[in-house]
């Protein structure tokens, strides 16, 4: 049985008085979950959070990690550096990463290598955009984005989240309704299965505007163990719900 995840994606967002407030307010309000709960938070809060988190049922996430070890690559974070910090997760392959840093497929794969190397477990998160939806190309494009993690990590791939976020659906309102996550979910599972004999175990996220309306239908479907969630994640009542429609 997998336990479900319920992952915040912060973002570039907070400030050293916003995040304890919010920190704080999650804390007081989350009881005892019947799923597990992450916070992906800026790396310049990694410390602050940390701190607030320590001893607490949530655990801390980075955005990002660098797919080299250690050396000359500076504005870049290792994964020794997350895990000095405390964190048990790491956002691989985000689409902002994709669109805006350039990160490909290979990058992407060697950064989940890099995570799980380091005993950091990674999210990698895949999706396809309007147009690549419209133009019915959205399994070939999950697809391809998945391979090339799977091989790059062999039978490590069952150590991995995975986080299905269709592109138009992330900071839109626009949310995959829960027949079409559903679906692309189960071709991510079949491959997974193809793949390794735990693919069972591993953990599909599914990302693009979930909220606390939407939430518990997305929740209820077979391939659909957690939430990877974005703007819901910055107010603590709405991600509160959230993590509360699980069940
Ligand atoms: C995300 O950034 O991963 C995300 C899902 O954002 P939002 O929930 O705001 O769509």
């Amino acid at each position: 049985m997998r336990k479900k995840l319920i992952a915040g994606n912060w973002k570039m967002n907070g400030s050293l008085v916003a995040n304890e407030i919010l920190i704080k307010s999650l804390l007081a309000g989350v009881g005892t979950p019947v799923c597990q709960v992450a916070l992906c938070v800026p790396a310049a809060y990694l410390a602050q959070c940390h701190s607030l988190l320590n001893g607490s049922g949530i655990d801390l996430g980075a955005q990002d990690v660098s797919q080299h070890e250690v050396g000359a690559f500076t504005g870049e974070i290792s994964c020794a550096m997350l895990k000095e910090f405390g964190a048990r997760y790491c956002l691989v392959g985000h689409s902002e990463r994709r669109q805006y840093h350039f990160e490909t497929d290979s990058v992407v794969a060697l950064k989940a290598q890099r995570a799980l190397a380091s005993g950091i477990t990674p999210i990698v998160c895949v999706g396809e955009t309007l147009a690549e939806r419209e133009a019915g190309r959205t399994e070939e494009v999950v697809k391809r984005q998945l391979a090339a993690v799977i091989h790059a990590n062999g039978h490590c791939i069952s150590e991995i989240v995975l986080a299905y976020e269709p592109v138009w659906a992330i900071g839109t309102g626009k949310t995959a309704s829960a027949e079409q996550a559903q679906q692309v979910h189960a071709v991510l599972r079949a491959q997974l299965k193809a793949a390794s004999s735990q693919a069972d175990r591993i953990r599909l996220l599914y990302g693009g505007s979930m909220n606390a309306a939407n939430a518990a239908q997305l929740l209820a479907q077979a391939d659909i163990d957690g939430g990877l969630i974005g703007g819901a994640s910055l107010k603590a009542p709405d991600f509160l719900s959230i993590i509360a429609s699980v069940n």
